[in-house]
C-alpha cells in the first residue's frame, strides 16, 4: 500500500488571482523581508485586500529557518488568530509556514515533535497556502517541513501529512528576473529532486512520470532562464518543473546528495541548491559506478543515450555536468568559498550527520562512512569518484 498525497495546484499566469476564490477572513503572511522590499508581498496582498481578507505579515524568514524562528511565528498566529496561512518565498517561507500551521493550533507540541507518527487533528477550516517566489525548493507541493536546530548545527526534516499545504498557487510572475544565482541554485535543487526521486528505492508509478518531465523541463528551460531572466516562457516551465519534482519530495524520496547538502547547510551558511548543484554530479557518479540502472532507465526516457546500462547512466551524469558547467554554477566546495581547514575540522560531524539523514536510507546506493568521507573530498576538491 502505498499513498500519492498533493495540494491541489493552481499552475500558469495568473493563477494567484485563485488567491480570491479561497474562502478566508483572516490571513498571516509568512515571508522574507526582501519580498517585501522588492514589492512582491503587494501582489498578494492586493488580492487579499480586493477580497475583504483581514492580513497580517511576518517577513522574518531569512535565510534557513531555525526552530525558534518557528515558535515566535506560532505565537504570532496564536494572537492574530488567522483562518488562512500563507508561505510566500522560497523553501524557508514556505517550510516555516507549514510548520506555524501546526504549532498554531498544537501550541503543546514542541515544534521538532512535528512528525508523521504524531496524529495532529488539524481543524480543516485553516487554510494554508504556499506560493513559491523561486523554482526549485518544490516545498509548495508536499508536508515536509526542514529547520535548523541551531546548538546541534542540524538539520531537521520533520513534517506531518497532515500538515499539506491545502493550495500550491505557483504563478511564474514571482520569478521573472529572479536573479541569476538564485536561479541557478533553485533551478539545480529542482532537477536533483527529479533525478534522486526517480532513482531512489520508494520512486513509483505515480512519480516516475512526473520525475521524468521535470528532468526534461529543466534540461530545456534552467539554461535559457539563466541566459534571459525575463524570458517568460522558460520561467513558466521551470515553475512547473520545480513543482512536479516537489511532488516526489513527499511521495516518493530524495537521496545522499540531499543528506549532503542538508550535513553540510547545518555547518555552513551556504544556500541549499548551491549545496546540491556542487554536490550532485559526485553523487550521481558514485551512482553511476555501483547502481546503474535507474539513472540508466532515465537517460533512455529523455533520449540521452541508446547505449547499454553503464553508458546510458554515464550520459545522463555528463548531461547533468555540462548543464551545471554551462549555467556558471560552482563545481567544488572549495569554489563555493568554503574554507579548507573548517571543512576538515567539521568532516566527522559533517559524514556522521551525512550518514543519519533520512533522505540516504532510500538511496540506491548507500554510502557507508568511508565512502560519505571520501564523496565530501572529492566535491571539496573537484576530483573524480572513482569509487
Ligand atoms: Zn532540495
Amino acid at each position: 500500500m502505498w499513498f500519492f498525497r498533493s495540494p491541489q495546484i493552481v499552475f500558469g499566469p495568473e493563477s494567484l488571482d485563485y488567491l480570491t476564490e479561497i474562502p478566508a477572513k483572516r490571513a498571516l503572511i509568512v515571508t522574507d523581508f526582501a519580498l517585501v522590499e522588492l514589492g512582491l508581498v503587494d501582489l498578494v496582498t492586493e488580492k487579499l485586500h480586493s477580497a475583504g481578507v483581514e492580513y497580517t505579515i511576518f517577513a522574518e524568514v531569512a535565510g534557513e529557518p531555525s526552530l525558534e524562528l518557528v515558535e515566535r511565528c506560532g505565537e504570532v498566529a496564536r494572537q492574530f488568530k488567522p483562518d488562512m496561512i500563507i508561505g510566500l518565498g522560497g523553501g524557508s517561507a514556505m517550510d516555516t509556514a507549514k510548520a506555524v500551521r501546526v504549532v498554531y493550533e498544537r501550541p503543546d507540541l514542541p515544534v521538532d515533535g512535528i512528525s508523521p507518527l504524531e496524529p495532529l487533528n488539524l481543524s480543516p477550516d485553516i487554510k494554508l497556502i504556499a506560493i513559491p517566489t523561486t523554482s526549485g525548493t518544490g516545498a509548495e507541493a508536499g508536508w515536509a517541513v526542514v529547520l535548523t536546530e541551531k546548538e546541534s548545527s542540524r538539520k531537521l526534516i520533520l513534517g506531518s501529512p497532515e500538515g499539506m499545504v491545502d493550495f500550491a498557487l505557483v504563478d511564474p510572475i514571482f520569478t521573472v528576473n529572479l536573479p541569476t544565482a538564485i536561479t541557478r541554485d533553485t533551478g539545480i535543487d529542482a532537477l536533483a529532486h527529479a533525478i534522486e526521486c526517480y532513482i531512489g528505492t520508494w520512486h513509483n508509478d505515480f512519480t516516475d512520470g512526473m520525475m521524468v518531465k521535470a528532468t526534461e523541463l529543466v534540461f530545456e528551460h534552467l539554461s535559457r532562464a539563466c541566459a534571459d531572466p525575463g524570458d517568460a516562457e522558460s520561467r513558466e516551465h521551470m515553475h512547473n518543473a520545480a513543482t512536479l519534482a516537489g511532488l516526489g519530495l513527499g511521495n516518493a524520496q530524495v537521496g545522499v546528495c540531499h543528506s549532503m547538502a542538508h550535513s553540510l547547510g547545518g555547518s555552513f551558511p551556504v544556500p541549499h541548491g548551491r549545496l546540491i548543484g556542487v554536490c550532485l554530479p559526485y553523487v550521481l557518479d558514485f551512482m553511476a559506478n555501483g547502481a546503474p540502472d535507474r539513472l540508466a532507465d532515465l537517460a533512455f526516457h529523455l533520449g540521452l543515450s541508446t547505449g547499454g546500462e553503464a553508458k546510458a547512466a554515464r550520459a545522463l551524469v555528463r548531461a547533468v555536468r555540462d548543464l551545471i558547467e554551462q549555467i556558471g554554477h560552482p563545481t567544488s566546495l572549495k569554489q563555493v568559498g568554503i574554507p579548507e581547514a573548517e571543512f576538515l575540522e567539521r568532516l566527522d560531524l559533517i559524514v556522521e550527520n551525512a550518514l543519519q539523514d533520512a533522505s540516504s536510507f532510500t538511496s540506491p546506493r548507500i554510502p557507508d562512512a568511508d565512502e560519505m568521507r571520501q564523496l565530501l573530498q572529492c566535491a571539496y576538491h573537484g576530483t573524480p569518484v572513482a569509487f
